[in-house]
């Protein structure tokens, strides 16, 4: 397995992070590459927003807990 990601494989753990968490190793290697690349931590920033906004919705616009009005 090589150590540096390339910014694909970067890309892809920053998604997979957010639905779940990375091992630890994943991590790392994702932090040295964020270190390295300004792309990568831009995209990076963009989702921890994302997700951020996501959490901010009001609960009645997620699918999961639907609460119809009486
Ligand atoms: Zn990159």
């Amino acid at each position: 397995m090589r150590f540096l990601l390339s910014c694909k494989q970067a890309h892809q753990m920053v998604s997979e992070g957010m639905d779940r968490r990375l091992p630890f190793s994943a991590r790392t290697r994702l932090q040295l590459h964020l270190s390295m690349c300004k792309a990568c931590t831009n995209f990076n920033q963009q989702m921890q927003s994302l997700r951020q906004a996501m959490r901010e919705l009001p609960r009645h616009l997620g699918s999961d807990q639907r609460q119809d009005p009486p």
